[in-house]
């Protein structure tokens, strides 16, 4: 638990608000509830049991972004119903609030949240004179110190969502062909492994690598190497699937994920990539080939087992004499295979 709070921390920042929220609303809902003040005490029980669902969807299912919203929605609305019931004395708790938006959702909504917030605590004390500011003096300077705070905030929060995007991407790619890296790699075959356990949902994989690629380097230097594993890239990104995931997890080692791919379909994708390459590939010394592995992702197997496997068919198809694919047949119904 502790391990997941300090790895996501848009969770952990969720759960500590609902923490707060739950801890600072309870008592006040208690005693509204037992002093007969029956609207608000049920208003303040929701706010508490929505709060906690929130921040257990979010353990639950690992989406952060909807509870973000929720929990953001619902306490700029509380927030501004304070400030307009309790007046300047509630105003104080609308800094900390556009501090809170802009951890719980990107900075474009946090600041139209902040926006909306000014808009109808204005807007409500220029209907009802004198209900939340002590004078147009004291609305005028809250406004300011306010507006300040939000752009300031926004700057903040984008140039830190912009670097962390940034530094997502750096992570996650190859410089130099600019696929995903085996990083990615590692975390999609985890995610599929998964997908396939609760969903069922049918995964393949092939395994690629170049043949007799170090020939090119020794005759023709790395630099013609480096373009050669570029143009591969880019040919087998022109003719695989939009939800086809390549990767490149060695130096002329790649691998492309087919999600709801079967035996068959996974036999034709090879096929196709195996003859696009034959005729289309160049390096300087002429055409290059490729060799492919190909395995479907079994129910109930790790993610290291399946990539294990398909490791082993690209030997096979490298040992059998190269530009060829060797697919696994799949397995019997009802008798698990062990692994060789
Ligand atoms: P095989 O048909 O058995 O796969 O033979 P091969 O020569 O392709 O295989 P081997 O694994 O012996 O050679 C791979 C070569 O790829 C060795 C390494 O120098 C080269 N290589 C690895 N990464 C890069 C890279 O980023 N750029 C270039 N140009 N070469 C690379
Ligand atoms: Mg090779
Ligand atoms: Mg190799």
């Amino acid at each position: 638990m502790f391990k997941r709070l300090r790895k996501d921390f848009q969770l952990s920042i969720i759960s500590l608000m609902g923490l707060i929220g739950v801890l600072g609303i309870t008592p006040y809902a208690f005693y509204r509830l037992m002093h007969g003040n029956y609207l608000v005490g049920i208003a303040d029980s929701v706010f508490v049991a929505s709060t906690i669902l929130a921040v257990l969807y979010a353990w639950r299912t690992g989406d952060t972004v909807k509870p973000g919203i929720y929990l953001a929605s619902i306490f700029s609305v509380g927030s501004t119903l304070i400030a307009i019931n309790l007046g300047v004395n509630g105003l104080f708790w609308l800094y900390p609030l556009i501090l809170f938006n802009f951890f719980m959702v990107s900075p474009g909504k946090a600041i139209v949240a902040t926006l909306l917030i000014l808009t109808s605590l204005v807007g409500h004390a220029l209907w009802v004179p004198g209900s939340v500011f002590e004078s147009h003096y004291q609305m005028i300077s809250f406004l300011v110190t306010n507006t300040v705070a939000g752009i300031l905030t926004f700057i903040f929060a984008y140039r830190t969502s912009s670097q962390r995007d940034q530094l997502q991407i750096l992570a996650t790619s190859d410089p130099l062909t600019g696929t995903r890296n085996r990083r990615a790699m590692d975390e999609e075959m985890k995610i599929a492994v998964s997908s396939k356990r609760r969903h069922g949902k049918d995964y393949g994989a092939l395994a690629m690598d170049l043949d007799h690629f170090k020939q090119i380097n020794d005759q023709f230097g790395h630099p013609a190497g480096d373009q050669v594993l570029i143009d591969f890239v880019e040919l087998i990104k022109s003719c695989s699937r939009q939800e086809d995931r390549l990767f490149r997890f060695g130096g002329e080692e790649f691998l492309l994920l087919l999600p709801d791919s079967t035996t068959e379909g996974l036999q034709a994708a090879a096929n196709h990539l195996l003859q696009r390459v034959r005729q289309s590939l160049r390096g300087p010394g002429g055409a290059v080939t490729v060799s492919i592995g190909g395995t479907t992702l079994r129910r109930d197997e790790s993610w290291s087992s399946w990539l294990q496997r398909t490791d082993q068919c690209l030997y096979q198809a490298k040992s059998s004499g190269r530009d060829r694919c060797i697919i696994e047949a799949p397995q019997p119904l009802g008798s698990p295979q062990p692994l060789p």
